[in-house]
């Protein structure tokens, strides 16, 4: 019998299930990839606004990494919210003892309503993170404030992968145009686009529903090129939905 792969969501609960570990466990389910989960951050929050935000204690987010690592072949790990950078190193902690896992990293900054979930001083702990992991997803606004460079896309992507990330893939969404067009960065490779329509309509917790899907793919043992290209189509195809 095969063994149904597992992911690790490490992220945030969000009430109004538009985002957060919600999302993500919808998405690993509809991908046939079983989750367990560490969550980061309790969030009270309505589809119109964030009304309040309990973190997690870090020593209890590295518990439960460690607990579901522990209990469960985990085949890849996806991480979201985390809060603070006292929350980011105890994960990175644990992902150190870890290192054969890819890890997926949506680096959730700010809500579309615009409510901090990571503390604007945790910043330059989630750059630190990011040699630990596989890929890291900005948007466009996410990418601006990690690079700090108010430079062409390509060099800000360069500039994650400098801090370490082994992949950045920049979405596209909040450009503008007839597609929305997703850029794969990797070190000494030319880069890769992976487009879709453009839909008028916005959705939440899309960036958690791509890494989601992306961490699920890999957990298949898929190339990263392909994981990407699979989880996009998803995500395209749950916007039609709605
Ligand atoms: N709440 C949680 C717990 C999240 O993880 C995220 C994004 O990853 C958000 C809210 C933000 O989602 P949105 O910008 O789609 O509102």
């Amino acid at each position: 019998m095969k063994t149904i792969p597992h992911v690790l969501v490490v992220a945030g609960s969000d009430s109004s299930g538009g985002a957060g570990i919600v999302r993500d466990i919808e998405t690993l389910a509809a991908f046939g990839v079983k989750a367990s989960v560490a969550i980061t951050a309790v969030t009270v929050q309505t589809h119109q606004g964030v009304e309040h935000v309990d973190a997690v204690a870090p020593d209890r987010v590295a518990q439960q990494m460690r607990a579901s690592l522990s209990a469960n072949p985990i085949a890849a790990i996806k991480i979201g919210m985390l809060a603070t950078s006292a929350t980011i190193a105890a994960v990175a902690q644990v992902l150190a003892d870890h290192p054969d896992i890819p890890v997926v990293l949506d680096p959730v900054l700010v809500s579309t309503s615009g409510r901090a979930l990571l503390l604007p001083d945790a910043t330059d702990a989630l750059l630190e993170l990011f040699s630990s992991c596989m890929l890291v997803t900005p948007n466009l606004p996410e990418l601006l404030v990690l690079a700090a460079v108010p430079r062409s896309v390509a060099d800000q992507a360069r500039t994650l992968l400098a801090a370490g990330a082994k992949a950045v893939l920049v979405k596209g969404g909040h450009a503008n145009g007839m597609e929305a067009i997703d850029i794969l960065f990797q070190p000494e490779q030319a880069e890769q686009s992976f487009a879709s329509p453009r839909l008028t309509a916005t959705m939440r917790g899309t960036g958690c529903m791509l890494a989601s899907a992306v961490a699920a793919r890999l957990a298949f043992g898929d190339p990263l090129p392909a994981a990407v290209a699979l989880a996009k189509a998803f995500v395209y195809d749950k916007f039609r939905e709605t």
